[in-house]
This record gives C-alpha cells, sequence and structure tokens, in this order.
C-alpha cells in the first residue's frame, strides 16, 4: 500500500460537479455530451471523422453515438511522440425500450423493455423511473431527449402475494420486469408520441430511437459525516468525469509535454465492447493512428509512437462489503476514501503487469493520492473491463485501474466522496506523462 495520507479537510467541489455530470448523463449519449461540454469550456474543439484533420496544436475530439475520444497536441509534439491514454466507458446496465414498446395487461398501460448489460434486477423495483436517448429524425439529425420526472415504475409484488419472497426472490426476465406507466387501453405508437411530443418534435418525424430508463432520484451524499456517495452509473461515469477533468486540467496547464494525452470514453463496455462505439472496434486505433498522420507521420512514426503509448483503464471496482466478507480475498480489501484501486488478475482479465502497476504509483506518487491494490479471492469469478481488450487490440501497455464501490451495477450505487476527486488527480499525473 501506499504511504500517502488522505487530504484530512477536503474540497468537494469535484464531487458536486461529477454529481452534476452523473445526472445531466442518464444515457451514453448525454454522457458525451456532458464530456465534450467540459472539453469546449478547456478550448477542446470537435472535429469531424470525415474531416481531414490538421497537424496543429491544441485540444480536439471525436464523438461516434455513445463514444468520444479527446486528445490534446501540446506545442512541439512530433509525429512519433507516444500517447498517454485514460480508456473508460460510458454505458451502464439498465433497462432499455423495446422496438414495439407499447403493451399491457389487466387495464394496466405498460412499456415493454430489454435488459442492457448485467442488471441485479432487484435493484430495479419500485424506482421511480425517467427515460431518457436519443431519436433520429426523418432529415437525418439526431436529438437527444431526457425525460427526469416519475413515468415508469417496475412493480414488485406484496409480500401478501408472494410469503416466500425472503427466502430468494425469483424475477422472471421476460415477465416481471415490465414497467407500468399507466391506466388504461393500449394504444400503438404512443409512447414514441408522448416522447416526441415532449422534445417538441412530431411523431412523424421520429423514425428511430434508442430509449433507455433512469432512477430519477438525485445522487446523494451518504453517512453520519457523508463521506460516501450514492448514486447511478458511478460504473462508469465516475471515470468518465475524472478522465474529462484530468485531460481538461493538462490542458489549461499547456506548456511541453512528453506525450499526448487522450481520453477515451468507449460504449458498450456492459455488452462486450463488440461495437462500432465499442473498445473492440477500431475508433480509438483509428483516431491515434489518424494523429500521427495528421502531423506528418509515416507508418514508422505510428509504429513508433504506440510503442511508447501506455493506456490507463479506469472502471468502477469492488470495495469490501461488510456483510459479505467471505467473498473477498482477505489480504487486498479496498475501502472506499483509500484512493484509486490497482487491479491485477494473473489471468488477463485486468492488463495490469509489473510495468503497469509502475506506471500506475508513480502517478499516484507524483499526484500524492493513496492508492490500494484489488484482486479478486480464487473462489470468485474476476470481472474484466476495456483494458484487456485496448491491450489486446492495440498492442498497448495497459494498466486497470479504478475505485472501489458497493452495489456495482445497481440501479444506485455507492463509493466514497473523496474517492472521484483521487482518482482524477492520479489521471492528470499520469496525463501529463
Ligand atoms: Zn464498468
Amino acid at each position: 500500500m501506499s504511504t500517502a495520507v488522505r487530504p484530512a479537510s477536503f474540497d468537494r467541489t469535484h464531487t458536486d460537479d461529477l454529481i452534476a455530470f452523473l445526472s445531466a448523463s442518464p444515457s451514453p449519449f448525454h454522457a458525451v455530451a456532458s464530456a465534450a461540454e467540459r472539453l469546449e469550456k478547456a478550448g477542446f474543439r470537435r472535429v469531424a471523422e470525415t474531416d481531414a484533420w490538421d497537424a496543429s496544436a491544441g485540444g480536439r475530439y471525436v464523438v461516434r453515438g455513445g463514444a468520444l475520444i479527446a486528445w490534446y497536441v501540446p506545442e512541439g509534439a512530433g509525429p512519433e511522440t507516444p500517447f498517454r491514454v485514460v480508456g473508460t466507458h460510458t454505458d451502464s446496465p439498465n433497462l432499455r425500450v423495446k422496438p414495439v414498446p407499447d403493451t399491457g395487461s389487466a387495464g394496466w398501460r405498460q412499456v415493454a423493455v430489454e435488459i442492457y448489460g448485467g442488471v441485479p434486477l432487484n435493484t430495479w423495483l419500485d424506482r421511480d423511473l425517467g427515460l431518457s436517448g436519443r431519436l433520429a429524425l426523418r432529415d437525418g439529425s439526431v436529438t437527444l431527449v431526457q425525460l427526469d420526472e416519475p413515468l415508469l415504475r417496475v412493480p414488485q409484488l406484496a409480500i401478501h402475494l408472494d410469503r416466500q419472497v425472503n427466502d430468494g426472490m425469483k424475477l422472471d426476465k421476460q415477465r416481471h420486469l415490465t414497467p407500468i406507466w399507466g391506466l388504461g387501453k393500449v394504444t400503438e405508437g404512443s409512447l414514441i408520441e408522448y416522447v416526441a411530443e415532449r422534445a417538441g418534435l412530431a411523431a412523424s418525424d421520429v423514425i428511430g430511437w434508442d430509449l433507455m430508463t433512469h432512477d430519477v432520484q438525485p445522487p446523494a451524499y451518504l453517512g453520519k459525516d457523508r463521506e460516501l456517495l450514492a448514486a447511478p452509473r458511478l460504473d462508469n461515469l465516475l471515470s468518465v468525469h475524472a478522465g474529462t477533468a484530468a485531460l481538461a486540467a493538462v490542458a489549461a496547464a499547456g506548456g511541453e509535454l512528453g506525450c499526448i494525452p487522450v481520453l477515451a470514453a468507449f460504449d458498450h463496455e456492459e455488452t462486450g465492447s463488440e461495437s462500432d462505439t465499442g473498445a473492440q472496434g477500431p475508433l480509438l486505433g483509428n483516431v491515434l493512428e489518424r494523429s500521427v498522420y495528421a502531423r506528418g507521420g509515416t507508418p514508422e512514426d505510428r509504429a513508433r509512437a504506440l510503442a511508447g503509448t501506455v493506456c490507463l483503464s479506469s472502471d468502477m471496482g469492488h470495495a469490501v462489503h461488510p456483510n459479505y466478507t467471505e467473498r473477498h480475498e482477505p489480504g487486498h480489501q479496498p475501502m472506499p476514501n483509500g484512493g484509486p484501486i490497482l487491479k491485477v488478475n494473473v489471468n488477463n482479465r485486468y492488463a495490469t503487469d509489473a510495468l503497469g502497476r509502475a506506471v500506475f504509483t508513480a502517478a499516484c506518487e507524483k499526484a500524492g493520492v493513496p492508492w490500494q491494490t484489488f484482486v479478486s479471492n480464487n473462489s470468485m469469478p474476476c470481472g474484466t473491463t476495456i483494458g484487456p481488450i485496448t491491450a489486446a487490440r492495440l498492442g498497448i501497455t495497459t494498466v486497470d485501474c479504478g475505485i472501489a464501490a458497493l452495489s456495482m451495477h445497481s440501479a444506485r450505487e455507492l463509493c466514497g466522496a473523496d474517492d472521484p476527486y483521487l482518482l482524477a488527480a492520479a489521471l492528470k499525473a499520469f496525463l501529463e506523462g
């Protein structure tokens, strides 16, 4: 473990901004817009993948659906200058609207949903749910929609009708997760009509949509001393937010760097990353390569740049659970507010090795933040993330890190309120090279 000491009196400005980020980002598309807004404020400009890119210094970013890649070219960077990449993901497990959404039963109007990612189903019961996502319009444009009031609810069966519920709840994914959203006759097209109207559009103009539900309860500081943060989508918007803040801070400091700092925020991590906006796709590789070529680089420069590149993949990890300590590795029990965690798995569920550990600890030491290590109990399967995928896809040194949390993938997760800032400070030190 590290020897750095957590600051005694802690400024919550960073965590307050994370709360605003989470509230404004119920879908991956919104998360990308929230990150872009902060990057624009820091002087980054958006470039289109279809445009020719130039060699000038400064910050820029690319958006594709629910993914964003941002990078800052410092003065004096050459085509062979290596990259330092913070890797994250924008998606979270949730309930998403099916193509024919209007359904119902026994006089109730309901919305058909499909389960996205590894959802602990019980955590979505009896929550007041809003709707968000993107609408594809007839004129070829896309618009974001965010309805934050209680619209839907997956009601739990009363205990009087299921006396065995506390012996182990069984939920059928098809029958028991369909939210209600009113009373009366089911009318085909009414959900999209409603969403279109709320977005100020004619329903006939909406010809495609990616819509999903979210808990409308706002994030909150929790505990006697308010040292914890209860919020949805900490996995992994906490890292997206920290990476955005870190990159913006490096760009604001300016000056010469030995690397080109990059933020990669991928979509579809929760379903295996295999998409055009996921870590298995070519998006990050294309951006890095085009950045080399825009500075007049050759294939040899590209190879040299990638050979010196390091990716720090940041995603949520498990804090030790006080009610289930036996599920954790006794010698590796990360705690909230203990600083970022280094994730290790010798079977390559995490990409960290000795060299990666050295990069991570150097960044934490430089930033003066404490850090911890995570390894799973041998009798528990270990999760994975975009780290090993990025390492394999691009052949670059990759390290997996994150923040310790309870209730990962729940509709409402829990972490330390100081950790978001500590992670951002470590990521900034890493991005400085
Ligand atoms: Zn995650």
